[in-house]
């Protein structure tokens, strides 16, 4: 009987395939083995308890900087937030300063991350507005792409970073043509802008006005543009952070139709509502972008999640401090809410605890869809020859998320969080990174610098075909290995 390094014994072990009582035998870095009855040299005792993949968590924002300020989680606050709650893979963002150079952009930011993070990362490319100066900094798409980014970050949205649709076709093109993958922020900005500016003359600037100038359908529109641009392009796109039923329905559509696109949504539109939240004694805290909305946009979105219009749960964690979000008026506050630490408890509360979703179709948003999508090849999955990122979950753990003084049950770093005083039933026991422990009875036993970079390769990076090619649908430059591999997410 071959012996394993280490033994995750006696759990239950879900995958998006289903769930078995199973042993995890652990070799080195990677996982050997999943069946019963293992021995290794070392045991976590799993009993009682799940056994899932490590989380993966496609969308982040460690140590941002934001005009003056940083967002408040470091990569090593920010790392060690995540792997105690279940997440062992992280993806951040590279901004480019306009008229410099990308690569250089990601050489920094992978200096500020590299020495100090907790779980493994990889990073998003984001391609800056530059309407001219765009077509002179494409051409660096290929080396960036070479260096371990494939996947892009656009915006349709925000006076700094925003692609017209010019631009955003050429851009489209370009990380099409390297064989990439594009996420976006999908507003009709411009049209956000003039609304701002007319509440904020009309007096108009409690933090409920932060919603009230988003309105649902223009974030629907800049889906069905983007999409529509997307097709032309032949790039594959996911739609990050959705929040209401409008948009829901756009993307499923397009969907329906063939299109090939998928869509992200994060907990605070799940389980934070904009009536109470936002238009509450705190709503500054709340301020995010694509805003809170009212709660009866959340069945809608629990539905797509559950049947496979959205198909990936990640945070767009972006926490400030209550000082810096003290602003006078709603345009003021800097956007974005934290969220790292207890993603995987909160979808597994309200959602599986809730009956909306099966225990299997959690580890499919939370780690495996993520993972598959975004390229990381090792991760997201439980199976021979994949790394040995492996949590144990106990669902039995009680727990009251709070950020009070004396009363703290997170290790993020903001000093407040959007869930406080919220009651919950299951939560990260143990946590194996690359087979080795950073987390133990709840408790992290890491250490910064520990996380590597990831450099995830492209599909290919073949030549884009004309879409003269006449092909309906699209996507014809997608290389068809990796398209089968995408389509088994549903
Ligand atoms: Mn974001």
């Amino acid at each position: 009987m071959a012996e394993f390094d280490l033994v995750v014994r006696g759990g239950l072990v879900i995958t998006p395939a289903g769930r078995r009582q199973a042993d995890v035998g652990i070799r080195g870095e990677q996982i050997a083995a999943v069946a019963p009855e293992l021995r290794g040299r070392r045991t976590l005792d799993a009993s009682g308890c799940y056994v899932i993949p490590g989380g993966v968590d496609q969308h982040v924002h460690l140590q941002m900087h934001l005009g003056g300020l940083t967002s408040s989680d470091s990569f090593a606050s920010g790392t060690q937030a995540a792997a105690l709650g279940g997440t062992t893979t992280v993806i951040d963002f590279v901004h480019t300063a306009p008229g410099a150079s990308m690569l250089a952009a990601l050489a920094a930011r992978r200096a500020e991350a590299d020495p100090t993070v907790a779980v493994d990362y990889a990073l998003h490319m984001e391609i800056p507005t530059w309407h001219a100066a765009a077509r002179e900094r494409l051409h660096e798409l290929p080396a960036v792409a070479a260096a371990g980014c494939a996947t892009f970050k656009l915006y349709q949205a925000y006076p700094e970073v925003i692609l017209d649709d010019p631009s955003l076709l050429r851009a489209l093109q370009a990380v099409a043509q390297v064989g990439g993958f594009a996420v976006l922020h999908a507003e009709v900005g411009p049209v956000i802008d003039l609304l701002r500016a007319a509440a904020l003359e009309a007096g108009r600037t409690a933090p409920i006005e932060h919603e009230r100038t988003r309105p649902p359908a223009l974030e629907a529109t800049a889906v069905q543009r983007a999409a529509a641009l997307a097709q032309l392009a032949g790039c594959p796109l996911l739609i990050f952070h959705v929040g209401n039923a409008p948009t829901v329905a756009a993307i499923a559509a397009l969907r329906a139709a063939g299109v090939q696109l998928w869509g992200e949504s994060c907990p605070q539109y799940l389980v934070l509502n904009s009536e109470q939240h936002l238009g509450g004694a705190d709503g500054n805290l709340y301020i995010c972008a694509p805003p809170l909305r009212p709660v009866a946009h959340q069945t809608a979105l629990w539905q797509a999640l559950a049947a496979g219009d959205l198909q990936v749960v990640s945070t767009d964690h972006c926490p400030w401090t209550r000082a810096e979000k003290a602003q006078s008026a709603f345009a003021q506050i800097p956007g974005g809410v934290p969220s790292i630490e207890a993603r995987l408890a909160l979808v597994h509360h309200f959602g599986v605890n809730a009956g909306h979703l099966s225990l299997e179709r959690w580890v499919e948003l939370c780690c495996a869809n993520p993972a598959q999508l975004m390229r990381l090849e090792q991760k997201g999955r439980l199976e021979v020859g994949c790394d040995a990122d492996v949590v144990v979950f106990d669902p039995a753990t009680e727990r009251t998320i709070s950020q009070a003084p004396g009363r703290r049950t997170l290790h993020e770093a903001a000093d407040w969080t959007p869930y406080e005083g919220m009651h919950v039933r299951g939560w990260t026991r143990d946590v194996l990174l690359r087979g080795t422990p950073i987390v133990l009875d709840g408790a992290f036993c890491g250490a910064a610098g520990a996380g590597r970079f990831i450099a995830r390769r492209t599909a290919g990076g073949g030549a884009a075909v004309s879409r003269a090619s006449g092909q309906a649908g699209g996507f014809s430059t997608f290389p068809s290995d990796a398209q089968g591999d995408l389509r088994r997410i549903v």
